[in-house]
């Protein structure tokens, strides 16, 4: 991820993501590395919110995962990501996986004419 939305967290430097949820619109700090099946269980259990991250018309959406997300879209599934909400004293203790959107978000279309 580049751009605008990844960022460190000021508080405990690690990487996280930066994104209104697209549901609400409220603002969400997550975790960058993406939960495994696992990770996200532990996550839930544990108390704390997950979110997908899809990329959709050329930017990042992130929206948080509800019961019918989590049966639909589990971790692992193309083209989503899962995030936990960061939280300093939690973060990097959830198991995580590779991401599912760098083959996705890789490829840049400029059309018929040359970009230049
Ligand atoms: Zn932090």
């Amino acid at each position: 991820m580049s751009g605008g939305n990844s960022n460190r967290c000021p508080t405990c430097r690690r990487t996280v993501v930066n994104l209104a949820d697209a549901d609400t619109g409220l603002p969400v700090v997550a975790d960058r590395k993406p939960l495994s099946k696992l990770g996200e269980a532990l996550a839930l259990v544990g108390g704390c919110d997950t979110f997908e991250l899809r990329w959709v018309a050329g930017r990042f959406e992130l929206a948080g995962r509800d019961q019918f997300r989590i049966r639909g879209t589990p971790p692992g599934s193309n083209r989503v990501d899962i995030l936990v909400r960061h939280d300093c004293e939690l973060a990097g203790q959830w198991p995580t996986m590779k991401s599912q959107l760098r083959d996705y978000v890789a490829p840049v279309e400029y059309g018929d004419k040359p970009p230049y």
